[in-house]
């Protein structure tokens, strides 16, 4: 088929818009979300590469304004998931042998499109289904799947130029073939990039994928789709359905032809995943590889020379940003006696002046929390925080649903270091702080790395490079994701590659070429140019 060796075009992030008063981006996006806003949308299923209604349906509502409906879902019953999968496998017949440019050449269109004519629709879909402000929309449902998209197309190069050494008389190469079978792609609601990311690379690589997004990301996840359409991938290699995951996933897992799993979300329901595929390992025709992105307990801790201004705006940015809803949130905190005053201060400084509400409204930093679970969870952990006597509130401490699901940025600070906010991820806008003392650093890298299940980001704030190495060294089991002197967030593509251990995940870093290697199952070619045709070597004389 190749009649060239392609070059593809050099992976470069996309840059982030501002939104400032009076941009186009900034007009573009408010119009979008105005008519989305105040339409109804119907979004069906989507197999083999038709739209699939059901008449079984849900009803869509923004997290800040739980009342308004901006349309409804559709939802699957276990034909049709049999129907996604066995299209799927229909449809691999030609796309495992698509020429990877022309495979390439549909996802480089498709981040095209994002940047694009697609913009401002999948940002203002974000911020209805997410409740993102502008600016967490654009660096994640514009930026973010557009760098994976991209980046992806050259890391897919990357790994299929990675061949074996031959010689003379024989010559060696490795093709990497897709998965054989189908794949699934389960993903979360709080990134619009992983939604679209984790079906994309391995469609890329060559897969079939069924793709169950989640519930509180349908709105966004038909904007993906649609791209994806229009971008031009064939009927069958991308099919999306809605509903009960329980069920959903049943029916993938019995199939024998199941080939691999794309999971990120919570660590308890990736655990049952795991287990499911356990049970059923007899039934299928190929082991099926396991990918999961899960849950962490993300930490930051200063040493005594840190700069107190620094140490605040950390916490500030890594715990609050999209309520604290990002994997890589900061929620604990760990802070040196000397600095404690100052830090706090600052904290509390900011945490008021942050202005809470609609996504609309380009003046809040902060919304609403994703769902009623989600409110009732934090509110709950609020109040044992408030009755605890180990445990005061600095800051925030209230909440209302009454229109949305309004959490106030809330500030912890316990006098046990094993509180249970100290260890369980909340997944909301909360961090725990626990104060020490400036002359037990040692000690107290011991109790950050003991204190959770997870190994997700976290970060030190030093002044003293010998402090640095130290937690560098102590720290390397408890964060896929280490940060000197910055906040635990914020990890772009291609600049640094994502993921976690322990309880964390299987740390196959999104946005790097470790991801897409799991997606492909390489066939060792030998070619021998003069076929030998006699048994008897030298050595027989
Ligand atoms: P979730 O686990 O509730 O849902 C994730 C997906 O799993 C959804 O599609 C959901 O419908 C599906 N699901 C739920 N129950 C299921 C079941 N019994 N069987 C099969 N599928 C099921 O997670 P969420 O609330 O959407 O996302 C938040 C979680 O995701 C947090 O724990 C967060 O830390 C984690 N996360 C991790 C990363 C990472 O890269 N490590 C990134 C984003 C989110």
């Amino acid at each position: 088929m190749g009649k060239g060796f392609f070059n593809v075009p050099i992976a470069v992030n996309e840059p982030v818009k501002g939104y400032a008063p009076g941009s186009p981006e900034r007009d573009a996006v408010l119009k979008a979300y105005k008519e989305m806003f105040n339409s109804k949308t119907d979004v069906p299923m989507y197999i083999n590469g038709k739209d699939v209604t059901t008449g079984s349906t849900r009803t869509m509502s923004p997290p800040h304004d739980h009342q308004h409906i901006v349309g409804q879902y559709h939802v699957a019953e276990q034909s049709h998931i049999d129907e996604a999968i066995s299209t799927a496998l229909e449809a691999r017949k030609a796309w495992a042998d698509m020429p990877w440019e022309q495979r390439a050449g549909i996802f480089l269109k498709a981040a095209e499109l994002i940047a694009g004519p697609y913009r401002a629709k999948i940002n203002a879909a974000t911020m209805i289904a997410q409740s993102k402000t502008v600016h967490q929309a654009e660096i994640d449902a514009a930026c973010e799947l557009i760098d994976f998209l991209r980046f992806n197309v050259q890391f897919m190069t990357d790994i299929y130029m990675e061949q074996p050494e031959s010689t003379s008389d024989a010559w060696n190469r490795i093709e990497y073939r897709p998965l054989e079978g189908f794949t699934y792609a389960v993903t979360p609601f709080n990134f619009t990039a992983i939604a679209g990311n984790l079906p994309a690379c391995m469609a890329l690589m060559g897969n079939v994928v069924v793709w169950k997004p989640s519930d509180s990301q349908v709105y966004s996840a038909k904007v993906i789709m649609d791209v994806f359409k229009e971008a031009g991938v064939p009927a069958g290699v991308i099919n999306v359905v809605f509903g009960d995951p329980v069920m959903i996933t049943n029916t993938v897992m019995a199939s024998p032809y199941f080939s691999g799993l794309h999971f990120t979300g919570s660590t308890f329901i990736f655990k049952e995943l795991w287990k499911q595929i356990g049970n059923n390992i007899h039934n299928y025709k190929t082991y099926p590889r396991i990918v999961g992105e899960t849950g962490g307990k993300d930490f930051i801790i200063a040493h005594k020379s840190a700069n107190a201004k620094q140490v605040a705006t950390a916490i500030s940015r890594g715990a609050f940003e999209f309520q604290g809803q990002k994997c890589s949130a900061a929620s604990r905190a760990y802070i040196p006696s000397n600095l404690w005053n100052d830090v706090k201060n600052y904290v509390i400084e900011d945490v008021n002046s942050f202005k809470m509400g609609s996504p609309e409204d380009l003046n809040n930093f902060i919304t609403a929390v994703i769902h009623e679970g989600s409110f009732d969870k934090l509110a709950k952990y609020i109040d044992q925080a408030k009755a605890d006597d180990n445990a005061e509130i600095i800051a925030g401490g209230g909440y209302d649903k009454s229109k949305g699901y309004f959490i106030e940025p809330t500030v912890i600070v316990t006098k046990d270091p094993k509180y249970t906010t100290m260890c369980t991820e909340l997944f909301g806008p909360v961090i725990t702080i626990y104060v020490y003392d400036e002359d037990k650093y040692s000690e107290t890298l011991k109790l950050v790395d003991e204190t959770s299940e997870y190994a997700l980001t976290g970060a030190i704030l030093s002044a003293d490079r010998y402090a640095i190495v130290e937690a560098t060294q102590a720290l390397q089991n408890c964060a896929g994701n280490f940060y000197i002197n910055d906040k635990p967030t914020g990890a772009v593509v291609g600049q640094q590659p994502f993921g976690g251990a322990r309880a964390s995940g299987t740390n196959d870093k999104a946005g790097s070429a470790q991801n897409l290697l799991r997606w492909v199952s390489p066939r060792m070619i030998k070619e021998t140019f003069v076929t030998p045709v006699d048994y008897r070597y030298p050595f027989l004389g």
